[in-house]
Order: C-alpha cells, then sequence, then structure tokens
C-alpha cells in the first residue's frame, strides 16, 4: 500500500527545504514532491540497483570484498589506536548524532577533526572571527528584505530554491508582493542564471571583490564622488545607482559564497563584506549569510564548538587540549606537509574535491576508510568502505541550515540491507577501541595492514 509522507526534509544543500512529500510503496520511494532536481535524485538512488549493502576491504590484487561490520570496525579501530597522528575528514551529508560520536573517537584517537568547511566556508569562519556575524535566519529575510544581495553565489545551481523559499520570490509578513517588491542584486564575473533575476548585475573582474566592496565602502561613508570611473569593472555611476538601492532599502540582506571564499583576499573578503554591512546599518538595517554548502555544514560548527570550543581544523593529538590554527591543522595542509598517518573520509568525497597533489599523498602513503552510502573517488582508493545508511532517507537526526536553525530531519524508509548509521558506527569503533586498549594494543607504528594502495597501483592509475 502506498504511504505519502509529509514535511521530510531533504539531505542535499543548506537550504535543508522540509516541506518534501514522499510517497512509499513496499518500502520503496515511488515519487518525490517539492524537492528540485537534485533533491529528487538523492531518494531515487536510495532505491536504486547496486547500492553497496556491506563494508568492503580491498584485496592484493586491487578488487574489493564484502566483509562483517566486525572486521571493518576492527580494521578502523586499530588504525586510529596506531597512527600517531589520524585525520577524520568530512561530515559534511551526516547528521549532528553522528558528528558527536566521531568527536569522542576523535578525543579517544588523538586525532585532527575537520570538516569540509576547511575547503569551502572556513574562510568565513576566520573572517567572523575577526569582524563578528550580523546575521539573522531566513524566515526574516523572507518576511522583511526588499534588497537581496547575492554576492559571489549562485543559488539558480547550488541552492536550487533557495530564492524560491527564501531570497526572491515568496510573500512574506512585510513583503506581500514577493518578487516585484523586492530589489535584487547580483554580484558575479559571470552572467550566471541567478544574475537573469536581477534588477542589478555588477560583472565584477574575477578576484577584485576587495576593491569593489571598498568602493561601496567609501559611498556608504560619503566619498562616492571621490571613486575612480571604473572600480573592478564596474563604472561608477553603476556604483552609485545601486548603492542609492541599498540606502533605499528598508531591510537589505547580503548571501555570499565560493565567489568570496575560494577567491584571492579569501578570508578579507568576507571581512570586507562584513564591514560593509556595519556600514549600511548606520543608514538602514542590513544583514549578512554564508550560502553554506551541504545540508548539514553547519552541523559540525555547533557540534563540535559545544564539544572542543572550536568549529572546525580540531588537532586533538595533544591530548590534554584541542588546538586550532588553520593552515595549520586544516586537512589539506597536513595532508600536503605528510603530517598524517591514517585517513577517515566520512560524509564527504575527498578523493573529489581535495586538490588532487593532497589526496595523492592520502591515497598513496597511509591506511585510508571511506564512510559513505555510496562508492565515491574517495572509496576507490580506500582499504576499507563501510557503507551508512543516508541521514534523512533512511535514518532522522538534527541538521542546523546555513542560518544555523535546526531542523529535524526524519527516515522514510529502512536503512537498505540493514546498514547501520553514523552514529552507530562511531559507538562501535568507539567500543572496540576500548577494547584493543585493554587488550595492549598502542600506537607503536607496526601495524601491518596487509594492501597500501602503493603496493596495488599508483594514486593517479586509479583517477585515469
Ligand atoms: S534546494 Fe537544496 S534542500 Fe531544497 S530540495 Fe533542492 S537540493 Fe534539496
Amino acid at each position: 500500500m502506498q504511504e505519502v509522507i509529509k514535511h521530510v526534509a531533504c539531505p542535499y544543500c543548506g537550504s535543508c527545504c522540509d516541506d518534501l512529500e514522499i510517497a512509499v510503496e513496499d518500502g520503496k520511494i515511488i515519487e518525490v514532491k517539492n524537492a528540485c532536481i537534485i533533491g529528487i535524485e538523492i531518494y531515487h538512488h536510495a532505491s536504486r540497483e547496486g547500492r553497496v549493502g556491506s563494508p568492503r576491504r580491498r584485496q592484493s590484487d586491487g578488487t574489493y570484498k564484502d566483509i562483517t561490520y566486525d572486521e571493518a570496525i576492527d580494521f578502523t579501530a586499530k588504525m586510529l589506536i596506531k597512527a600517531k597522528k589520524p585525520l577524520i575528514f568530512g561530515f559534511g551529508s551526516t547528521n549532528c548524532e553522528g558528528m558527536a560520536a566521531a568527536g569522542r573517537v576523535a578525543e579517544d584517537a588523538g586525532a585532527v577533526l575537520d570538516n569540509c568547511a576547511s575547503i569551502c566556508h572556513g574562510s568565513s569562519f576566520l573572517a567572523i572571527f575577526d569582524t563578528g556575524y550580523p546575521s539573522c535566519t531566513l524566515g526574516e529575510v523572507k518576511n522583511r528584505a526588499d534588497v537581496v544581495i547575492y554576492w559571489g553565489s549562485n543559488p539558480a545551481h547550488a541552492h536550487p530554491r533557495h530564492m524560491s523559499r527564501y531570497g526572491v520570490f515568496p510573500r512574506g509578513f512585510f513583503t506581500g508582493k514577493g518578487a516585484r517588491g523586492r530589489k535584487v542584486i547580483v554580484v558575479d564575473p559571470r552572467y550566471t542564471d541567478t544574475a537573469r533575476c536581477a534588477d542589478h548585475f555588477l560583472q565584477v573582474q574575477q578576484g577584485h571583490d576587495y576593491e569593489l566592496f571598498d568602493a561601496f565602502r567609501m559611498v556608504m561613508h560619503g566619498y562616492g564622488a571621490e571613486l575612480p570611473d571604473v572600480v573592478a569593472g564596474i563604472p561608477k555611476e553603476k556604483i552609485l545607482e545601486v548603492c542609492d538601492v541599498i540606502k533605499a532599502g528598508r531591510y537589505v540582506h547580503i548571501f555570499f559564497g565560493m565567489g568570496l571564499c575560494h577567491s584571492d583576499g579569501r578570508n578579507h573578503n568576507v571581512d570586507i563584506a562584513i564591514n560593509l554591512v556595519r556600514d549600511i546599518n548606520e543608514i538602514t538595517k542590513c544583514t549578512i549569510m554564508a550560502m553554506r554548502g551541504h545540508y548539514n555544514i553547519a552541523g559540525p560548527g555547533v557540534v563540535w564548538a559545544w564539544q572542543f570550543g572550536f568549529p572546525y581544523c580540531i588537532d586533538l593529538s595533544k591530548g590534554s587540549h584541542a588546538h586550532m590554527n588553520p593552515g595549520e591543522t586544516s586537512s589539506v595542509d597536513l595532508a600536503n606537509r605528510g603530517e598524517i598517518d591514517a585517513f577517515i573520509n566520512i560524509g564527504t568525497d575527498a578523493g573529489a574535491h581535495f586538490p588532487i597533489r593532497a589526496f595523492e599523498k592520502i591515497g598513496s602513503s597511509m591506511p585510508v576508510v571511506t564512510i559513505d552510502p555510496s562508492v565515491n573517488m574517495a572509496a576507490t582508493v580506500s582499504d576499507v568502505h563501510i557503507p551508512v545508511a543516508i541521514v534523512g532517507v533512511e535514518t532522522g537526526g538534527i541538521c542546523y541550515r546555513m542560518d544555523n536553525v535546526p531542523i529535524q530531519y526524519r527516515a522514510v524508509v529502512k536503512p537498505f540491507n540493514g546498514i547501520l548509521t553514523d552514529e552507530e558506527l562511531f559507538d562501535k569503533i568507539y567500543e572496540r577501541m576500548q577494547e584493543l586498549k585493554k587488550a595492549g594494543v598502542t600506537s607503536d607504528g607496526t601495524w601491518d595492514y596487509a594492501t597500501p594502495l602503493a603496493d596495488v597501483r599508483p594514486v593517479k592509475e586509479v583517477y585515469e
């Protein structure tokens, strides 16, 4: 019999749409309503043929063979104890319960605990540490904002329902005319699909956002007449026109994305954006928000700040205290400098998203475990791949939306083949570590994990 489950939250992007309706029949997902195309795919993926239903161990000929959860847990626990400085990275795509369980394991292992922020909005964190975060919730944007700026972000592709749920089109309490009552400004080097929805499009020169922010700040401080004729590729008249729109707004909101965090200046682009928000607040109301990527990438910042006092790049190897210093304790930097000796890829795909030089070092010189529902690029170079239940599809939990509002996720079907959740898996790894330590296993660097990838074939070849 078919059952329709309502108010389901989507486990893909930071918009965390929680108005999905999922039709389920005989334990299979039949139809997904209200989600964008990306969200729909997540649900159908769960019911697709060929899911990995059991942990897998790489063999000496490079193929993978199914093993039991006990064997996979034993491998991972031994790896964590034997390693001098293991790195546990990922967590964009799991629930807060899984993150907390992993935090306990990392502390016990003396590991470095890091999440996808260190290759994404980590630079925003640095700016926020320096400058503060005059932000709001997405509901406030929907209900109040009459000037919305998307700066270096392209929600039409990256957060497909963001503009219709929060930023541009919805009719809110004080924004009853919806898109007709809002002025939308897009700043991007490319004329994106988001820019098509804009009243004003500023085609900034790639990597020159800082100069443009500076120009905006000059105008807000009353020095607009002294601007040069062109700043960062934008004519002075256009800058003055857009600043007039901002000053006339009742409530201005800036959404920013990778255009600031991944281009020259990084955290300083965000610093100056936050300072511009403060300037605008001298004239009218203004707030700012990072367009967080994964549906729960805000989660580690909340959970680990509570556990350890830091949101990411957390070095627990000193035992007595946590230490955080991005650049020193960030995953890619640690990998590039060869400072780690074991790697867990969890709820992400470092194989696809790390710079290849960093991932080559990981894949060719240390034991690697991937914890993920699917076969991804990291899994293809891992010693052990452990499948887990998909959050929001096969298991519930708390996830933090891009504005740090917690959303209760729910399961719509049972876990495929009885696979474990991330939380259950990390709890079992923790228990096994205690047993092994009691039995005298220590970090003496003598562990032979049998089939290092380098003995099978180089990582480069795997990718080719
Ligand atoms: S916009 Fe994001 S959260 Fe909403 S349905 Fe699409 S992928 Fe899911």
